[in-house]
């Protein structure tokens, strides 16, 4: 080969390297050899033999390219029409795309002869090419799913891509901005910023994120902003509501720094899973929980109020704002040191916002002193203050819970009524103070003797309550516990008290009621376990009395007479009748006084109409006292007028008035109150009084002997008493029943008693008063039996003092007169 030619061929090879295509020749004439340039040769994965068959090229070309580039070289060899296309070939070791040109080489006839052409390996742009592809079609979709505005700036921030939203932000098309600087139209104060903040990315390759305000949109924008090759990648978003709410919050600041008042406000974001975190807080609040701002900002509320606040009632307030947008509430706050204080909170909730920001506002009061106050009130108004238990207020509350409470879990309860017997008579000899002292050990032994969980309550002077809430579901148990506690609250106040130095020994009366199954209201309660304590104490002191229906069947039914009967003691409608008695010679040696009812509407009342409903009321001891004053007053009055000044007056005394314990003292005040001789007054006693409690009769009986009170027994014979009883009492008098003497002259049998009972009378030293005498005949037969004094229609019916006055100035003409009315035959 000559130098010039090999040279080319050298040169020729050296292209075909660089541009990775080879050439190749084919001859038309069979077997149709191809010959190949080496670089041909290497593409298609060839050794250099530079020379195959044609279909041996064909073979080389991928099973979807064969068919095709065997009709493109017979069209070519045909025709001479040649191709350059795009294909794939398959190499022992790779698939690779090749650019495929062909041209034809004819004669000088124009007969085809051979085919020529080129064999470029384009694998690697192929690749690239797909790659873009791939990435176009990423961006794309990408592209789609940005629903922020979004625009692609050149290096020169002019506008290469926007979309839609975009276009509607900074309010201008594609079309009119694609090629300008981003800064045309988006313009503000310090407009060197957008400028600035864009150059700097896009020459340091960094992301950037800034929010400023744009006047010409009106809008505050977040600005982001992506570095890429061709330039940036600028995402918006308009941020005008949040800044808006931020500097609202700061004019709050301002406005709110000083107010004494704790702020807080709060805000949720749908991002946060709306769950509110407190954004702002005011200097009070820093001074009063001791939080710092920063140590709070960002928080929630609840989690900083921490767990010992009272959980329910936030849970409360969430249900409230829920509902009305707004709540208020007084809570017990811990601050960070611990302590606590008192906050009156109200919380307003401002309105969701177009993009979901809720905002809570608080505001809240320190009230500890208003609290403090008012538990000083509560103190006083549900206390007492002398022992500091529960007063009757209190009681009342605390009675009506465990009421309804006892009906709905079936539980057993009880109530106790405490008397404190003689707090009056310490009261008057030792002081008051004496009888504060004793009032607070009493309280603080009550205390001691019950559960925590019942209550003891003071309803004032002497009488406490007890009340028991959980005395379990078996009643019979209950009361078995309850009488055991009752009995122990006995001993416990029989126990002396110390009273600074003065020994002092009490009794106490228990009344209890339980309260068991349904009752109508506290009050009724309250009053079984009043009378109850009221049955006790006429039992004579240190008793226990459960209440018992009978007990209120009786009250309720005299209840209306029974307050009729208050009135008329208020209203003085009582007046005393005076009965002469007289002696063997017709003397008139005394009278009894007998107690009438000067009633309103009904005109006058016998005891018999009255007296029983006076006893079961308890009424009968006012009244009682109200009649022995009355009669040693007229023993006073009496006492300076010759006529009457040696007449003894008796008076009637019925068992619950001789039973109180006060009645000695009382007899003994009067008789020193009005002066009278001892021995005028009489007091007539009837047998029931021997049925039971002998001891205490007998001794107080003794007392009253011993002040020289004269006593009767009344009724005699009617059963009740023993005749031994009889010679242990100190009487002075003995009446022999008027239902006797009634019959002293018809029946047989009751003449042999009342003759028995005057000369048992006599063998005792008693006296003998005959009443109801109305016949001269009955009159005669018992001044035969011995019979001392009489009294009866026969002298005179009961009369009114004035009468009775009368009656002593002529009595003898009395006598005849009423006899003669009495007793026509
Ligand atoms: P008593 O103590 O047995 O009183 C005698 C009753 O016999 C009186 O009835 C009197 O009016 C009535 N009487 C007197 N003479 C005759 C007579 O010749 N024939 C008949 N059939 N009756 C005669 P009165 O005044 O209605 O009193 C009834 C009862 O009321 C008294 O019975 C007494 O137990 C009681 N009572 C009266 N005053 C008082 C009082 O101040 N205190 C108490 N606790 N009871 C009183
Ligand atoms: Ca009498
Ligand atoms: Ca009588």
């Amino acid at each position: 080969m000559p130098l010039a030619s090999q040279q080319a061929a050298h040169l020729l090879a050296m292209a075909e390297r660089v541009a990775h295509a080879g050439s190749w020749t084919m001859d038309l004439k069979s077997p149709q050899w191809v010959s190949c340039s080496s670089e041909f040769s290497a593409i298609i994965g060839l050794l250099p033999e530079r020379v195959i068959t044609r279909d041996e090229l064909t073979a080389r070309f991928s099973p979807l390219c064969r068919d095709r580039i065997g009709w493109l070289l017979q069209q070519c060899s045909r025709h001479g029409t040649g191709f350059d296309e795009e294909m794939q070939i398959d190499t022992p070791s790779s698939r690779k795309w090749v650019r495929m040109v062909c041209e034809a080489v004819s004669n000088q006839r124009g007969q085809v002869r051979s085919l020529q052409g080129m064999l470029q390996d384009i694998s690697d742009r192929k690749q690239a090419q797909q790659e873009t592809l791939h990435l176009a079609m990423r961006l794309t979709t990408t592209l789609a799913t940005i629903t922020e505005a979004f625009v692609t700036l050149d290096r020169q921030c002019c506008f290469t891509h926007l979309n839609q939203e975009s276009e509607q932000l900074l309010r201008h098309s594609s079309a009119e901005l694609l090629g300008k600087e981003i800064w045309t139209v988006l313009v503000n104060d310090k407009n060197q910023r957008l400028r600035q903040e864009l150059q700097r990315s896009i020459a340091t390759g960094r992301q950037l994120e800034f929010e400023d305000f744009y006047p010409g949109l009106g809008k505050w924008l977040e600005v982001r902003a992506c570095p890429f090759a061709e330039g940036l990648a600028v995402y918006f978003r308009d941020v005008s509501k949040r800044r808006k709410s931020q500097e609202q919050l700061m004019l709050l600041e301002t406005c709110v720094a000083r107010l004494n008042d704790i702020v807080l406000i709060a805000e949720a974001q749908p991002a946060r899973k709306k769950v509110p975190y407190i954004v702002f807080v005011n200097h009070a609040f820093e001074q009063h929980t001791g939080y710092s701002r920063h140590e709070v900002l960002g928080q929630t509320p609840r989690k900083l109020l921490g767990p010992r606040a009272a959980q329910d009632e936030f849970e409360r307030m969430a249900r409230m704002l829920a509902r009305k947008r707004q709540a208020r509430s007084e809570l017990l706050i811990y601050r960070k040191n611990g302590s606590c204080f008192w906050l009156e909170l109200e919380i307003v909730q401002v309105a969701d916002t177009a993009d979901d920001l809720a905002h809570w506002v608080a505001v809240g009061r320190d009230i500890t002193q208003r609290k403090v106050a008012a538990d000083a009130i509560h103190q006083l108004a549900f206390y007492d203050p002398l022992t500091s238990l529960p007063n009757r207020l209190m009681l009342l509350n605390r009675l009506e819970q465990v009421m309804s409470q006892s009906v709905a879990l079936r539980r057993n309860g009880a109530l106790m009524f405490i008397d404190v017997d003689k707090l009056k008579v310490l009261n008057d000899t030792l002081g008051h103070h004496k009888g504060d002292m004793l009032l607070q050990q009493v309280a603080e032994r009550l205390a001691g003797c019950v559960e925590d969980t019942d209550t003891v309550a003071r309803l004032g002077g002497d009488e406490f309550v007890v009340l028991l809430e959980n005395l379990g579901d078996d009643a019979a148990e209950a009361t078995v516990k309850t009488r055991k506690l009752a009995e122990k609250v006995l001993e416990q106040l029989r126990e002396p008290f110390d009273l600074s130095g003065h020994q002092h020994y009490t009794t106490s009366s228990i009344g209890v009621t339980s309260l068991n199954g349904p009752h109508d209201s506290v009050s009724e309660v309250l009053k079984q376990a009043d009378l109850a304590m009221y049955q006790a104490k006429t039992t004579g002191r240190n008793s226990l009395c459960f209440f018992d229906p009978d007990m209120q069947a009786a009250v309720n039914a005299n209840a209306a007479v029974s307050s009729e009967l208050h009135t008329g003691l208020r209203k003085q409608e009582f007046v005393l009748h005076y009965q002469p008695q007289v002696d063997r010679q017709g003397c008139v040696t005394g009278v009894e006084a007998l107690l009438r009812w000067q009633h309103p509407r009904r005109g006058l009342v016998m005891p018999a109409d009255f007296i029983p409903m006076a006893e079961e009321s308890g009424l009968i001891l006012p009244l009682g006292q109200w009649a022995l004053a009355t009669a040693c007053e007229q023993l006073a009055a009496w006492a300076h007028w010759p006529q009457a000044a040696g007449l003894s007056i008796a008076v009637n005394v019925s068992v619950r008035q001789f039973r109180h314990p006060d009645f000695v003292d009382q007899v003994m005040a009067e008789i020193r109150r009005n002066g009278v001789k001892p021995g005028h007054l009489k007091l007539e006693l009837t047998e029931t009084l021997l049925a039971d409690g002998m001891d205490i009769t007998l001794a107080r009986m003794g007392t009253l002997k011993a002040l020289g009170v004269t006593l009767a027994l009344d009724d005699f014979g009617m059963g009740y008493s023993s005749l031994s009883a009889l010679k242990r009492l100190p009487l002075d008098q003995l009446k022999i029943d008027k239902n006797f003497v009634a019959e002293v002259l018809i029946d047989q049998a009751d003449a042999a008693i009342s003759r028995t009972i005057i000369t048992l009378a006599h063998s005792l030293n008693l006296e003998v008063v005959a009443e109801g005498v109305e016949t001269q005949a009955q009159q005669d037969f018992l001044i035969a039996q011995g019979c001392d004094q009489f009294q009866g229609f026969l002298f005179s019916p009961p009369l009114p003092l004035k009468e009775m006055e009368a009656y002593l100035m002529e009595p003898g003409t009395h006598r005849k007169a009423l006899a003669a009315t009495l007793l026509p035959g």
